[in-house]
């Protein structure tokens, strides 16, 4: 069994919310045809992701930040075994508060707390390159943003009302153009306007 095959079990034994099937198909389609040089992702997660894009371009070079210890444990163990571990940097830590100034990515992946994620938009975005994507996972969280009625559970609500304000945001955003995608989970594919 392949490595991303084995992580693929792995996180649906364990309940952890790896990108959805098409979702990573399409994210394999943006890869090989915009072939970006560097991939920030946001949220690793147990690694899947980062190590499927090092593998898919050979000359990727990769850095994703995750906070949670367990998941840290995880993706460091997982990245470590994999053939791509040369071009992976893994932080642990908050995204929020990681210093990355200086660089730049090609394409930026943020797919962690939605309740952060204009947040997470405001501080990398500034680090995109001048052609670079950025690509957010979760837009429609499960269809609750569409149906926010669905639940009553006060924390969701809280959760779809910071989803919808990111989305708002993208919308109007004046130096970012951004397309939502019916794919998986909701994928939101920004760039840079350019006049
Ligand atoms: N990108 C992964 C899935 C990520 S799941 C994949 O494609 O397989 C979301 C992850 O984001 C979780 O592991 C969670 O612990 C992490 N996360 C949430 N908020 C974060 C933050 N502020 N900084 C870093 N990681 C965060
Ligand atoms: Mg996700």
């Amino acid at each position: 069994m392949s490595t991303f095959e084995q992580l693929t079990q792995y996180g649906h034994a364990h309940q952890i919310p790896i990108l959805m099937d098409e979702s990573m198909e399409w994210l394999e389609k943006i890869l090989l045809e915009y072939r970006p040089s560097t991939f920030l992702e946001i949220g690793t997660a147990i690694g899947r992701t980062s190590i499927e894009a090092a593998r898919i371009l050979p000359d990727l070079q990769v850095m994703t930040i995750e906070r949670d210890p367990e998941m840290a444990a995880q993706a460091r163990k997982n990245i470590e075994a994999s053939e791509q571990k040369d071009r992976i940097t893994f932080i642990e830590g908050d995204a929020r508060y990681v210093d990355l100034s200086g660089q730049t990515f090609d394409l930026i992946f943020i797919d962690a707390a939605k309740s952060q994620y204009r947040r997470f938009f405001e501080k990398y975005s500034p680090l995109l390159s001048e052609n670079g994507l950025i690509i957010t996972d979760n837009m429609f969280f499960h269809g609750l943003v569409e149906h926010p009625e669905r639940t009553h559970n006060r924390h969701t609500k809280g959760l779809i009302r910071r989803l919808r304000a990111y989305w708002e945001f993208l919308e109007t955003n004046e130096e970012f153009e951004t397309t939502i995608l019916n794919i998986g989970d909701g994928l939101a594919l920004t760039r840079r306007k350019h006049a």
